[in-house]
């Protein structure tokens, strides 16, 4: 059974790995950025009161995430495993994600943390910006998201160390070693 967390900063290739573990598993990858991004463009109400946190850097507020991620660990093809991409962000989401899955009788297998130095994180953010035209990859949002990153979410790191389930990585290399590391990881 794969249930997997893929943790990390922005731009730490969360996104890229996820993409091939879930065609690797056959299981959804759940983007909670992706679904928020979607929602935006299509106006829905969620989005429009997503996209000023977006825009600015700012996390979503939980109770809207967290409505996403129950709603979405409800569909069927999560049965066979799932891999969260981008939730959870914070500790209070990390509970109710807990709480979501002890209410369906599942547990997590596994929480992948990538881990790249901040100014790495910063050239690759900003070359993501001139390629994808991302709304949020201009330099003071960036700084923005890696500040909220380190006072939000990086205590969910020790969250899932204390929990077992953490798997440490070095995000820094090709995509073909990560890969293989992640893989190695999961055993
Ligand atoms: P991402 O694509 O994961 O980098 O997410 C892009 C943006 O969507 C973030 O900067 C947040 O504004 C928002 N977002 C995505 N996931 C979450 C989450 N779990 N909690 C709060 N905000 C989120």
């Amino acid at each position: 059974m794969n249930r997997l967390i893929f943790m990390g900063p922005p731009g730490a290739g969360k996104g890229t790995q996820a993409e091939i573990f879930k065609n690797r598993f056959s299981i959804p990858q759940i983007s909670t950025g992706e679904i928020l991004r979607e929602a935006v463009k299509n106006s829905t109400s969620m989005g429009l009161e997503a996209k000023k946190f977006m825009d600015a850097g700012d996390l979503v507020p939980d109770v809207v995430v967290i409505g996403i991620i129950k709603d979405r660990l409800a569909q069927k093809d999560c049965g066979n495993g799932f891999i969260l991409d981008g939730f959870p962000r914070t500790v209070e989401q990390a509970d109710a994600l807990s709480k979501i899955l002890k209410e369906t009788k599942m547990d997590l297998d596994a929480v992948i943390n990538l881990a790249v130095p901040d100014d790495e994180l910063v050239q690759r953010l900003l070359s993501r910006a001139e390629k994808e035209g991302r709304a949020d990859d201009n330099e003071e949002t960036i700084k923005n998201r890696l500040q909220t990153y380190n006072s939000k979410t990086l205590p969910l790191i020790d969250f899932y160390r204390k929990a077992g389930i953490l798997r440490e990585i070095n995000g820094v290399g090709s995509m073909e070693e990560i890969t293989n590391e992640i893989q190695r990881a999961l055993g």
